[in-house]
């Protein structure tokens, strides 16, 4: 079974709203972390023609595949949503860890880990979740927002009826809304009504395996414009460079000599030659048929695994970062040589605060992030990059992208050399940008020529200067984070919410718990309760997970400072009985309410119990106990117990289950509550 369960409509309603109510916070995002709107900065950019509030967005990947990852990527200021890739192979088994952002950025991660049916539903989840937020008001003048799907991997796949089926979904999904308003929950009843739009996304990126052949390439995006009537991106590979340009870019230039592309895979990919034709004659098309067509650079870039990291046996890894953006902007440059500015360009490689407003300015769009996301302060660096942009935009005095592009580099002047008018109006238009002058006005119809030339020598300059900036290159990034070498334990860490930042699901979250020593107490079978030493609880905060959103992709792993692992050694919490048994090699809480209290269903060290918490003392059954324990009180314990049995960890479960679920706290587990 997948390791993910999706969340409820109603949980994510009571969750975010509540939250946002009590804590100034939406899925551990802090209000004041929400992107915001500059005043007379028209950030926006059209993608097909679909207008979206920033060219920022999270790409297809771990920030895209839950409901609540797309929220998040949205209220932190991503306004076109790259959804994660979708195929017709929808029972993946993933090897985990899948996800290592030590240093560059490196996954074996795949498409969708939930069914295609399952992921429309999230997709139109997350899609209803933004209506209600722009109804809430939480990011105005930065509404407008473009959900582009992403389908792998090959035609026939495409083709079959339950992608075909998926995609009908997503370009109206009126059923799926109208069965998931009603869900909606009382107290939020005024978001019953609204209009949500039916059309999830009419556009899609098309993602194929590492040496897929070209024309296979080709067939998929032409089947997608004609058949499905969707506008179409096409994301190429990095091995377009060729072998030698590309090992001198990586090796030779930024360092990472460790980093070995199997020969085989140029073998394998699309070469350029290809490239240049197919993209010409699926160009062609779309301007026959009235569709939009575009590329993407790029995909990742395989690698040998050199690590031992991801789990044994796996011989290649995708490469993500800082090397794949010096990479990624050389093959723009070169496609742009080819093709000038006549195809749109997505871009996403190692993007970063730092270098967001700058590949804006080179007219791609949009301009999206994983890897960076994965780090750090994760969602919560999404709120800078627009906030860089609009800065860069007022230092040039531009008010929208088109005259930032011509301006952000100070090249508007030398565009005017590429372009055939008058001397007399090139001179007009030197002139309108000393004097500052609106240049959309001061151009009129050259407007548009003017800034694609502007784009292209923005391309050069930018990529001439990235392939010499030392903070891609591997010594400037190979700094691991820190690590104590301390054991994470269930109870206390250095409670640093570094894990908490990074999950891109937001399965992780911090929980009071009183700092009431844990109690010592072992029940053996004919005999007292053996009393101990009870330990102390040194933290007034701890960690736990939401297990239904965790797959175990081990990034809180890789940041925490301590070892184990966050997902593993932390108090694990499943949203349902069901998605408790349905992780059998995973301890943790399943946590119901009853009319008296808290019902535990529990797995601990392997084994399945239950624990009826009246507020007073605990029922605790399982196999070959079945006791009444007073937690106040351990020695008291009575029943029958047919093997030893620790008493003080029941009594931690409950404590732990009241933590979770109190009053004065948001999660994932009392949101289920009515
Ligand atoms: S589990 Fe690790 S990363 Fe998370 S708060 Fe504790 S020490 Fe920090
Ligand atoms: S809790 Fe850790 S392992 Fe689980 S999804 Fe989040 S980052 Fe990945």
């Amino acid at each position: 079974m997948a390791d993910l369960t999706p969340i409820p409509l109603p949980v994510l309603v009571n969750r975010m709203f509540r939250e946002l109510a009590a804590k100034k916070s939406a899925f551990h995002l802090p209000r004041f972390k929400f992107a915001k709107a500059a005043a007379g900065r028209d950030m926006s950019t059209s993608i097909f023609g679909r207008r979206a509030a920033t060219p920022f967005g999270p790409a297809a990947g771990p920030h895209t595949q839950l409901a609540q990852n797309i929220v998040l990527s949205w209220l932190a200021g991503g306004r076109v949503i790259e959804l994660k890739t979708v195929q017709v192979l929808d029972h993946l088994e993933i090897g985990r860890p899948c996800i290592d952002m030590e240093t560059v950025g490196f996954n074996i991660e795949w498409s969708q880990e939930l069914s295609l049916e399952q992921s429309l539903t999230e997709y139109v989840k997350a899609a209803m979740l933004i209506e209600m937020a722009k109804a809430e008001g939480l990011a105005p003048g930065l509404e407008d927002t473009v959900i582009d799907m992403s389908v792998g991997y090959d035609l026939a796949g495409i083709r079959t009826d339950k992608v075909r089926a998926f995609i009908a979904g997503m370009k109206d999904a009126g059923a799926v809304i109208d069965r998931l308003r009603r869900q909606i929950p009382d107290a939020y009843a005024r978001f019953r009504d609204l209009a949500y739009p039916t059309c999830i996304s009419d556009s899609v990126t098309v993602s194929t395996f590492h040496g897929c052949p070209p024309g296979e390439i080709e067939a998929i995006a032409a089947h997608l414009m004609a058949e499905e009537g969707l506008d179409v991106v096409v994301k190429l590979n990095p091995t377009l460079l060729g072998k030698a340009d590309l090992n001198a870019l990586l090796h030779d230039r930024l360092g990472y000599t460790d980093l070995v592309v199997p020969d085989a895979t140029f073998d394998k990919d699309a070469k350029w030659q290809d490239v240049r034709a197919i993209v010409s004659r699926l160009g062609d098309l779309a301007d026959r048929i009235g569709r939009g067509f575009g590329v993407k650079f790029s995909n990742t870039l395989l690698v040998h695994n050199h690590k031992p990291f991801f789990p044994a046996g796996t011989g290649e890894m995708y490469l993500s970062g800082p090397p794949l953006h010096v990479l990624a902007i050389e093959l723009v440059g070169r496609f742009r040589a080819e093709f000038g500015d006549r195809f749109p360009i997505s871009f996403s490689a190692g993007i970063d605060v730092g270098n967001f407003a700058d590949t804006v300015a080179l007219g791609l769009k949009p301009v999206s992030v994983c890897t960076d996301l994965l780090k750090g302060a994760g969602y919560g660096k999404g709120a800078d990059y627009v906030a860089d942009l609009a800065d860069r935009m007022a230092e040039v005095e531009a008010t929208d992208l088109d005259t930032y592009a011509l301006k952000a580099f100070g090249l508007a002047g030398a565009a005017l050399d590429d372009l055939e008018m008058p001397a007399g109006r090139k001179a007009a238009l030197s002139a309108a940008i000393e004097t500052g002058e609106d240049l959309r006005a001061a151009a009129g119809s050259d407007f548009g020529p003017w800034v694609s030339a502007a784009r292209l020598r923005n391309t050069l300059h930018y990529a001439a200067r990235v392939r010499d900036d030392r903070r891609y290159s591997r010594p400037e990034v190979d700094h691991p984070p820190r690590r104590t070498g301390v054991p994470l334990a269930l109870l206390d860490c250095e409670t640093c919410g570094k894990c908490v930042n990074v999950c891109p699901n937001d399965a992780i979250f911090r929980y009071p718990l009183p700092q009431q020593p844990v109690v010592a107490a072992t029940l053996r079978p004919g005999a007292d309760v053996a009393v101990g030493e009870a330990q102390p609880v040194t933290r007034a905060q701890q960690i736990g997970i939401f297990a239904d959103a965790c797959n175990r992709c081990g990034n809180c792993d890789v940041t925490c400072p301590e070892t184990g692992g966050p997902f593993a050694r932390k108090a694990n919490l499943f949203g349902s009985p069901a998605s408790l048994d349905g992780a059998p090699d995973r301890d943790g809480i399943a946590i119901e309410k009853t009319a008296t209290g808290l019902r535990l269903h529990v797995r601990d060290e392997g084994r399945r119990l239950t624990i009826n918490d009246d507020g007073a003392r605990l029922a605790c059954k399982g196999d070959g106990f079945d006791l009444s324990i007073d937690p106040a009180a351990p020695e008291t314990a009575c029943g029958v117990a047919g093997r030893p049995l620790d008493v003080g960890r029941l009594i931690l479960i409950a404590r732990i289950a009241r933590a979770v679920t109190a009053p004065t706290i948001v999660t994932y587990a009392n949101a289920a509550f009515d």
